[in-house]
Protein backbone atom coordinates (compact mmCIF):
# COMPACT_ATOMS: atom_id res chain seq x y z
CA UNK A 1 0.00 0.00 0.00
CA UNK A 2 1.20 3.28 -1.11
CA UNK A 3 1.94 5.89 1.62
CA UNK A 4 -0.82 8.46 1.11
CA UNK A 5 -3.48 5.97 0.40
CA UNK A 6 -5.41 3.97 2.74
CA UNK A 7 -4.22 2.91 5.99
CA UNK A 8 -1.11 4.71 5.41
CA UNK A 9 -3.00 8.28 5.02
CA UNK A 10 -5.76 7.36 8.17
CA UNK A 11 -2.82 7.17 10.21
CA UNK A 12 -1.21 10.95 9.17
CA UNK A 13 -4.12 12.09 9.22
CA UNK A 14 -6.50 13.55 11.91
CA UNK A 15 -4.74 14.17 15.02
CA UNK A 16 -6.79 15.35 17.74
CA UNK A 17 -6.21 19.42 18.69
CA UNK A 18 -4.19 20.00 21.71
CA UNK A 19 -4.41 16.89 24.53
CA UNK A 20 -2.30 16.41 27.38
CA UNK A 21 -1.27 13.45 26.30
CA UNK A 22 -0.87 14.27 22.23
CA UNK A 23 1.92 12.23 20.64
CA UNK A 24 4.55 13.73 19.06
CA UNK A 25 4.29 13.60 15.32
CA UNK A 26 7.77 13.24 15.11
CA UNK A 27 7.63 9.48 16.89
CA UNK A 28 3.96 8.71 16.63
CA UNK A 29 3.41 6.36 15.24
CA UNK A 30 6.43 5.51 12.97
CA UNK A 31 8.79 4.70 16.20
CA UNK A 32 6.52 3.05 18.44
CA UNK A 33 7.21 -0.82 17.86
CA UNK A 34 5.86 -3.62 20.17
CA UNK A 35 9.08 -3.79 21.17
CA UNK A 36 9.51 -0.26 22.14
CA UNK A 37 5.66 0.10 23.18
CA UNK A 38 6.42 0.78 27.13
CA UNK A 39 8.93 3.56 26.81
CA UNK A 40 5.85 5.39 25.12
CA UNK A 41 3.36 3.84 27.27
CA UNK A 42 2.07 6.58 29.89
CA UNK A 43 2.46 8.84 27.11
CA UNK A 44 -0.24 7.67 24.01
CA UNK A 45 -3.23 7.68 25.04
CA UNK A 46 -5.70 4.41 24.43
CA UNK A 47 -7.64 6.38 21.87
CA UNK A 48 -4.07 6.05 19.92
CA UNK A 49 -3.76 2.44 20.36
CA UNK A 50 -6.24 1.24 17.20
CA UNK A 51 -3.84 3.61 15.15
CA UNK A 52 -0.69 2.19 16.36
CA UNK A 53 -2.51 -1.71 15.60
CA UNK A 54 -3.76 -0.62 12.04
CA UNK A 55 0.14 0.65 11.34
CA UNK A 56 1.18 -2.42 13.34
CA UNK A 57 -0.46 -4.99 10.94
CA UNK A 58 1.10 -2.91 8.26
CA UNK A 59 4.26 -3.28 9.03
CA UNK A 60 4.10 -6.91 9.33
CA UNK A 61 3.38 -8.02 12.96
CA UNK A 62 0.13 -10.09 13.25
CA UNK A 63 -2.29 -11.84 16.16
CA UNK A 64 -5.52 -11.86 16.64
CA UNK A 65 -5.07 -9.72 19.29
CA UNK A 66 -3.96 -6.87 17.54
CA UNK A 67 -6.44 -7.34 14.77
CA UNK A 68 -9.21 -6.90 17.20
CA UNK A 69 -7.25 -3.92 18.94
CA UNK A 70 -7.45 -2.79 14.92
CA UNK A 71 -10.98 -3.34 14.75
CA UNK A 72 -11.61 -0.55 17.46
CA UNK A 73 -13.46 2.66 16.67
CA UNK A 74 -12.12 5.73 17.38
CA UNK A 75 -14.93 6.30 19.36
CA UNK A 76 -14.69 2.95 21.66
CA UNK A 77 -10.75 3.40 21.60
CA UNK A 78 -10.73 4.75 25.13
CA UNK A 79 -12.53 2.33 26.51
CA UNK A 80 -9.85 -0.16 25.63
CA UNK A 81 -7.93 -1.20 29.00
CA UNK A 82 -4.96 -1.64 29.81
CA UNK A 83 -5.07 -5.55 31.00
CA UNK A 84 -6.40 -5.55 26.68
CA UNK A 85 -3.15 -3.75 25.71
CA UNK A 86 -0.83 -6.19 27.69
CA UNK A 87 -2.89 -9.03 25.93
CA UNK A 88 -1.80 -7.72 22.92
CA UNK A 89 1.31 -6.81 23.86
CA UNK A 90 2.10 -10.64 25.06
CA UNK A 91 0.71 -11.66 21.49
CA UNK A 92 3.55 -9.93 19.94
CA UNK A 93 6.08 -11.55 22.17
CA UNK A 94 6.87 -8.35 24.52
CA UNK A 95 7.71 -9.49 27.64
CA UNK A 96 5.39 -8.05 30.34
CA UNK A 97 6.81 -10.00 33.30
CA UNK A 98 10.07 -8.70 34.36
CA UNK A 99 12.86 -10.91 35.60
CA UNK A 100 12.54 -13.20 38.85
CA UNK A 101 16.09 -12.27 40.08
CA UNK A 102 14.89 -8.66 39.72
CA UNK A 103 11.24 -9.38 41.28
CA UNK A 104 13.91 -10.41 43.95
CA UNK A 105 16.04 -7.17 44.21
CA UNK A 106 13.08 -5.47 44.62
CA UNK A 107 12.04 -7.75 47.24
CA UNK A 108 15.34 -7.01 49.30
CA UNK A 109 15.00 -3.56 49.13
CA UNK A 110 11.11 -3.66 50.22
CA UNK A 111 12.47 -5.62 52.90
CA UNK A 112 14.70 -2.77 54.11
CA UNK A 113 12.07 -0.56 54.62
CA UNK A 114 9.76 -3.03 56.32
CA UNK A 115 11.78 -2.22 60.41
CA UNK A 116 10.86 1.39 59.88
CA UNK A 117 7.67 0.61 59.50
CA UNK A 118 7.63 -1.88 62.34
CA UNK A 119 9.41 0.40 64.84
CA UNK A 120 6.89 3.11 63.99
CA UNK A 121 3.83 1.44 64.80
CA UNK A 122 3.08 0.79 61.26
CA UNK A 123 3.87 -3.26 61.03
CA UNK A 124 0.48 -4.17 60.09
CA UNK A 125 0.84 -3.02 56.60
CA UNK A 126 3.46 -5.48 55.07
CA UNK A 127 4.57 -4.57 51.29
CA UNK A 128 5.80 -6.51 49.20
CA UNK A 129 7.29 -6.44 45.83
CA UNK A 130 4.86 -6.45 42.78
CA UNK A 131 5.37 -6.82 39.32
CA UNK A 132 2.23 -4.59 38.32
CA UNK A 133 1.46 -6.15 34.21
CA UNK A 134 -0.91 -2.89 34.10
CA UNK A 135 -3.26 -0.43 35.74
CA UNK A 136 -3.33 3.64 36.23
CA UNK A 137 -2.38 3.67 32.69
CA UNK A 138 1.57 3.10 33.87
CA UNK A 139 3.77 0.71 32.38
CA UNK A 140 4.46 -2.54 34.08
CA UNK A 141 7.23 -2.23 36.20
CA UNK A 142 7.63 -3.55 40.12
CA UNK A 143 6.00 -1.73 43.04
CA UNK A 144 5.35 -1.97 46.63
CA UNK A 145 2.29 -3.63 47.10
CA UNK A 146 -0.29 -4.69 50.30
CA UNK A 147 -0.58 -8.22 50.47
CA UNK A 148 -3.89 -7.62 49.02
CA UNK A 149 -1.83 -7.04 45.94
CA UNK A 150 -3.05 -3.21 45.77
CA UNK A 151 -0.39 -0.83 44.74
CA UNK A 152 -0.12 2.69 43.74
CA UNK A 153 2.24 4.39 40.68
CA UNK A 154 3.18 7.69 40.80
CA UNK A 155 6.46 7.93 39.46
CA UNK A 156 8.35 5.81 41.57
CA UNK A 157 8.29 2.62 39.78
CA UNK A 158 11.24 0.50 40.61
CA UNK A 159 13.22 -0.40 37.16
CA UNK A 160 16.07 -2.66 36.25
CA UNK A 161 18.62 0.03 35.19
CA UNK A 162 18.60 1.33 39.04
CA UNK A 163 21.23 0.38 41.04
CA UNK A 164 21.15 -0.96 44.40
CA UNK A 165 20.82 2.33 46.16
CA UNK A 166 18.35 4.53 43.45
CA UNK A 167 16.25 1.07 43.83
CA UNK A 168 16.34 1.55 48.04
CA UNK A 169 15.22 4.90 47.40
CA UNK A 170 12.91 4.15 44.83
CA UNK A 171 11.25 1.23 46.94
CA UNK A 172 10.89 3.64 49.87
CA UNK A 173 9.37 6.54 47.82
CA UNK A 174 6.68 2.98 46.51
CA UNK A 175 5.91 2.02 49.82
CA UNK A 176 4.94 5.64 51.26
CA UNK A 177 2.91 6.25 47.83
CA UNK A 178 1.08 2.53 48.45
CA UNK A 179 -0.03 3.66 51.62
CA UNK A 180 -0.97 7.19 50.56
CA UNK A 181 -2.97 5.88 47.84
CA UNK A 182 -4.09 3.30 48.66
CA UNK A 183 -5.13 3.33 52.78
CA UNK A 184 -4.66 7.14 53.22
CA UNK A 185 -2.13 6.49 55.36
CA UNK A 186 0.84 8.92 55.34
CA UNK A 187 3.89 7.17 56.66
CA UNK A 188 6.06 8.56 57.50
CA UNK A 189 5.47 12.13 58.53
CA UNK A 190 7.83 13.95 61.36
CA UNK A 191 6.91 14.17 64.33
CA UNK A 192 7.37 17.65 64.18
CA UNK A 193 6.92 19.12 61.91
CA UNK A 194 4.40 16.48 60.47
CA UNK A 195 3.65 16.22 56.25
CA UNK A 196 4.48 15.18 53.23
CA UNK A 197 5.63 12.04 53.92
CA UNK A 198 9.71 12.09 54.57
CA UNK A 199 11.65 10.98 51.84
CA UNK A 200 14.39 8.10 52.38
CA UNK A 201 17.72 9.87 50.64
CA UNK A 202 21.21 9.79 50.30
CA UNK A 203 23.62 10.27 53.05
CA UNK A 204 26.33 10.82 50.84
CA UNK A 205 29.93 8.71 51.25
CA UNK A 206 29.65 5.30 52.88
CA UNK A 207 27.11 6.13 54.99
CA UNK A 208 23.55 4.58 54.26
CA UNK A 209 20.50 6.62 53.38
CA UNK A 210 18.48 8.41 56.20
CA UNK A 211 15.09 9.49 56.27
CA UNK A 212 14.57 13.33 56.08
CA UNK A 213 11.92 16.23 56.48
CA UNK A 214 11.47 18.23 53.73
CA UNK A 215 9.05 20.60 55.83
CA UNK A 216 11.69 21.18 58.55
CA UNK A 217 15.10 20.74 56.20
CA UNK A 218 16.51 18.35 58.72
CA UNK A 219 17.39 14.80 58.68
CA UNK A 220 15.36 11.97 61.13
CA UNK A 221 17.13 9.23 61.44
CA UNK A 222 19.14 6.51 59.49
CA UNK A 223 17.92 3.75 57.84
CA UNK A 224 16.06 1.27 60.43
CA UNK A 225 16.31 3.31 62.91
CA UNK A 226 13.29 5.27 63.06
CA UNK A 227 11.11 5.46 65.93
CA UNK A 228 7.70 6.31 67.15
CA UNK A 229 9.62 9.12 68.35
CA UNK A 230 10.56 10.43 65.13
CA UNK A 231 7.11 9.79 63.40
CA UNK A 232 3.66 11.80 63.89
CA UNK A 233 1.02 8.99 64.46
ZN1 LIG B 1 10.66 17.55 60.51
Amino acid sequence: MAEGQGIWRYIGSGMPDHTDHEPSSEWFPQRVTPGNFLDYWTGLDARYWPRLAMYWLSAGYGSDDLRWLSRVSERDADEVTTERMVSVLRSLGVAIELPAEFLARCSRAITRIQPDLDATGFGQYRLQARNATSGNGGLPAVYAALPDGSWWSSGSAMTQDMDDAVLLLTAAESVSDTLVEVLHVFWPTCAEHGGPPMTLERNGGDAGPVWSCQRGSHVAAPLGRLTRAHVER
